[in-house]
């Protein structure tokens, strides 16, 4: 049943899914550690449902994309929880989806944009005293740079949950993760493309289908501000400079297209363009 959650593609139907939603417990300015607090007025006016008094309100999205072929999952939230660094919240993923009508053995492909813990935390669960699976017929995928990047110790240390070893090592050890060095395609509509900057092997989904497109933009834009502003880093990207060039060429790119932008952290269900007014970007939500 198609609903605001539902964007069709062509062929293809992509799903949004939330894992969570809540105000991220972080200064904005140690946050946004190089923009001024007083330049978020004019976006927390344009867009409100980003805030929570002064703490920037963030979703947590996942997205099912449902091809001929495949039902691919892209990230996987938190994960169950209590996560404590967020205040013991848990995660809702694995309800969702079923609300979806889709079982957790129907996910053919779990595709992770990269590794951070709130992409990868339904990778697995906890049964019998062991991680196991949570999509029990799924095939994983991440870039190479991602793993052999958060494999660093010194990396790893930087963590605040310590996800390398229950939600990707096991899938290793398993023998069911893949690792992409490049662009690749999933299926004949679902394109992966490296979008370095946030972590080096961050990862983007493009579907493309009876021409029309939408991009799954991962966490190359956290913030809609970022639209406007491509050259605002936050806390978390691990390359500015990178970073800001890739923003710089994925505006482009959706821009000249008109590519359907899908942004998993900005509010669900996070489809919308970008969109010009007096000659600025903007992030225009669909209808
Ligand atoms: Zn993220």
């Amino acid at each position: 049943m198609p609903s605001h959650l539902t964007l069709t593609v062509g062929n293809v139907q992509i799903v949004a899914l939330t894992d969570m939603s809540f105000p991220f417990p972080m200064p904005l300015d140690e946050l946004w550690p190089e923009v001024p607090v007083e330049a978020w007025d004019e976006y927390r006016r344009r867009y409100p449902d980003t805030f929570r008094d002064d703490l920037m309100l963030i979703e947590i999205g996942c997205y099912l994309i449902r091809t001929p072929q495949q039902t691919i999952l892209i990230d996987t939230g938190y994960g169950p929880g209590p996560i404590e660094s967020i205040g013991g919240l848990e995660g809702e993923l694995i309800d969702h989806l079923k609300a979806q009508n889709v079982q957790p053995h129907e996910i053919d492909t779990v595709f992770l944009s990269h590794l951070h813990s709130d992409h990868v935390g339904w990778n697995t669960i906890e049964s019998d005293g062991q991680y196991v699976p949570a999509f029990p017929n799924a095939r994983y995928v991440v870039h190479q740079q991602d793993l052999d990047h958060f494999r660093r110790p010194d990396i790893q240390a930087n963590q605040s949950i310590p996800f390398m070893g229950p939600s990707v090592e096991r899938l290793v050890d398993l023998g069911l993760l893949d690792t992409l060095t490049g662009d690749k395609n999933l299926t004949p509509e679902v394109r992966a493309v490296h979008t370095p900057g946030h972590t080096p092997g961050h990862m983007s989904v493009l579907v493309s289908s009876e021409g029309q497109q939408a991009l799954i933009e991962g966490d190359v834009f956290v913030h809609p501000a970022q639209i406007t502003e491509h050259e605002w880093n936050c806390h978390f990207d691990y390359d500015w400079p990178l970073s800001n060039v890739t923003r710089r060429a994925m505006l482009r790119t959706v821009e000249d297209k008109n590519i359907t932008v899908v942004a998993c952290h900005f509010p669900l269900p996070g489809y919308g363009h970008v969109v010009r007014e007096n000659g600025k970007r903007y992030w225009k939500p669909s209808a």
